[in-house]
């Protein structure tokens, strides 16, 4: 069984710490039950009943020190494939448990990447005393635009340092024992990171912007005092910083999504199943089936795409930087693709999906949030569009990847240096995974994407068409469904799924793919050359009813009665 099911936990973890962190949390949250877990949504309560128990059990000190950064004898190590298994589970239960997590991993990135030896020691302290960290990146005005910070640094006379200026959606920022900011020098303009005390007088926490379990605070720095003692950064170093935490944390984004599918598919297909309207249950009805089998599928691969790209994380190196693909499609296509899941089960449980007892209202809110957070959609795309050239028509050799579930340490995460040349970065042939199968909607697909890469070649995008983000972010989405199918394929020969599913997966992907090459043809600046070719992109995908009826029965169904989180 792929997806997470509370009730029986089948995922290997290499020790018994490791297992002991995911049934303790799961059973905190089944301890605490669903009214209450609903109550304190709909009121918007802070989560110290969480924060306790996790600081009792010495959670995020375990999740979060490296190696590097572990005592005698703590066995410490940061390991990003029982870091997916965390955020998966907090996410299964609210993505505001995963928020305060999330935010503390961002916040320590910046600490745990620095040469500051002090700062480390410290940060390593307060975690083992079971604080919580913040990251100030972002300004309201600014958004995205990073590098326009307004956070205003001075030295001091006395080489002491004092910072002017405000941070706006930060998570965390009202307790927080260390907030690493980001800003830049008064008088080169040089990025600086540095740590302030969210409780300082001179620290001011102006408001929560939200109404929500999360404080996502606006704070305010006014004559802010530090030394070089609470420097983590300075330069182009700060800058790497900012990028690579956010490298670290974006992929949690994709298992938060997969935890919350998880939980809302259990919920929606209980509904379902045990409703009876005009004499029928109401998963008899044909649509009802598609919607659940096209929901279910799109669960599998969200999963077997993260899972997979865990594995690239796990092995990257200043050699192998194929994770700063893998990474931004968890954080993009597997949060897209979770809205997607939450929309095809809502349209089955209409009514249901409002009420405020359940589960499912959270998730249809929560699940708008991850698409959005840690650089748009949109920004990564833009970003993963340059590796388009090197993955289709320069792919070069890799020692195989195998599944990493050995418990390892990523210490490379915390040293991935320049964040520059993503240009230059080669991938595996992605032919190797696609011909590994024989199977009739993957060969439809194979076809689409040989169509594809001949237009790249035939009728590439014209100079306007290349700085015409709107034009680029449609290629980027066909684009992005080769890298997904090719991972979901390497994973489904690791994790043995049955040719059925696969071939099901593959029906979605050449639906999909079709959807976006008329999306292309309809551009305003398509030419005809690129139109015709999209028209012949636009394909059918196999019609197999056995095959679609075993999936429906085998998988699909069998996910009824198998899970809900007692009252
Ligand atoms: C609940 C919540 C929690 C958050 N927590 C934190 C936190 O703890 N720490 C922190 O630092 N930040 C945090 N953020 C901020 C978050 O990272 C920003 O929302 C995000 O960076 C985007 O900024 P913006 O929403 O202001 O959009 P804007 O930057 O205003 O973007 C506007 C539009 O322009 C597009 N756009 C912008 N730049 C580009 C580009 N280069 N290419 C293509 N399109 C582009 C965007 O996709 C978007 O559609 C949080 C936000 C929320 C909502």
């Amino acid at each position: 069984m792929l997806l997470l099911n509370p009730r029986n936990l089948t995922r290997n973890y290499p020790d018994q710490r490791s297992r002991d962190i995911m049934e303790k949390t799961i059973a905190f949250f089944e301890k605490k039950g669903l009214t209450k877990l609903k109550e304190d949504f709909n009121g918007a309560v802070w989560y110290a009943d969480f924060l306790e128990f996790a600081k009792e059990e010495g959670l995020f000190a375990s999740m979060m020190t490296p190696a590097a950064q572990g005592k005698e004898g703590e066995n410490a190590a940061w390991d990003s494939w029982r870091v997916c298994g965390f955020a998966e589970i907090l996410g299964f239960y609210g993505l505001c448990y995963w928020y305060t997590y999330q935010v503390s991993v961002l916040g320590i990135g910046p600490i745990w990447m620095s040469s500051n030896e002090k700062a480390k020691a410290k940060a390593k302290r307060l975690l083992d005393e079971g604080n919580i960290f913040a990251f100030g990146l972002s300004e309201k005005e600014h958004g995205a635009d990073i590098y326009s910070s307004d956070m205003i640094v001075t030295k001091l006379a006395d080489g002491s340092y004092s910072a002017t200026g405000g941070k706006y959606y930060i998570g965390n920022a009202n307790k927080a024992a260390m907030v690493s900011t980001f800003g830049k020098m008064a008088d080169t303009g040089a990025y600086v990171f540095f740590v302030a005390d969210s409780q300082h007088p001179k620290y001011q926490l102006i408001k929560n912007t939200v109404y929500s379990q999360n404080y996502v605070a606006e704070y305010r720095l006014q004559d802010y005092p530090f030394t070089e003692d609470d420097v983590l950064h300075h330069g182009d170093e700060a800058w790497n910083a900012a990028l690579n935490t956010v490298n670290v944390g974006k992929y949690n984004l994709g298992w938060a999504s997969i935890g919350i599918c998880t939980h809302a598919f259990y919920e929606a297909i209980d509904h379902a199943a045990n409703r009876h309207l005009y004499g029928k249950t109401v998963t008899d009805f044909p649509h009802v089936k598609q919607l659940f089998t096209d929901a279910y599928v799109r669960l599998v691969s969200m999963k077997l795409f993260a899972l997979r790209a865990a594995d690239y994380m796990k092995s990257a190196s200043s050699e192998d930087r194929r994770y700063l693909l893998f990474n931004p499609m968890v954080k993009m296509k597997v949060t897209t693709q979770g809205e997607e899941v939450v929309n095809l089960l809502w349209d089955v449980i209409a009514a249901k999906g409002f009420e405020k007892e359940p589960y499912f209202a959270m998730a249809a809110q929560d699940i708008r949030c991850l698409p959005k957070l840690e650089g748009t959609v949109h920004v990564n795309m833009a970003l993963i569009i340059k590796f388009m050239p090197n993955y289709f028509f320069f792919p070069t050799e890799y020692a195989p990847v195998p599944r990493r579930d050995e418990g390892s340490d990523d210490a490379f995460l915390f040293n991935q240096g320049a964040t520059k040349g993503l240009g230059k970065i080669k991938f595996h042939d992605y032919r190797i995974a696609y011909n590994s199968y024989d199977l009739p909607n993957l060969s439809v697909f194979k076809e689409q994407i040989k169509l594809f890469r001949e237009m790249m070649m035939k009728a590439p995008p014209s100079a306007e068409q290349a700085k015409d983000i709107d034009f680029l972010l449609t290629a980027g989405e066909m684009f992005t469904l080769v890298v997904y199918g090719q991972l979901i394929l390497e994973n489904a020969k690791i994790y043995d799924v049955e040719s059925e599913v696969i071939d099901q997966i593959f029906d979605v992907m050449v639906r999909d793919f079709s959807k976006f090459a008329l999306q292309l043809y309809a551009k305003p600046s398509s030419n005809a050359a690129q139109m015709e070719q999209c028209m012949k992109m636009i394909k059918k995908s196999v019609v197999d009813d056995a095959r679609y009826t075993s999936v429906w029965e085998s998988h699909v169904l069998k996910m009824k009665d198998q899970y809900s989180m007692p009252k």
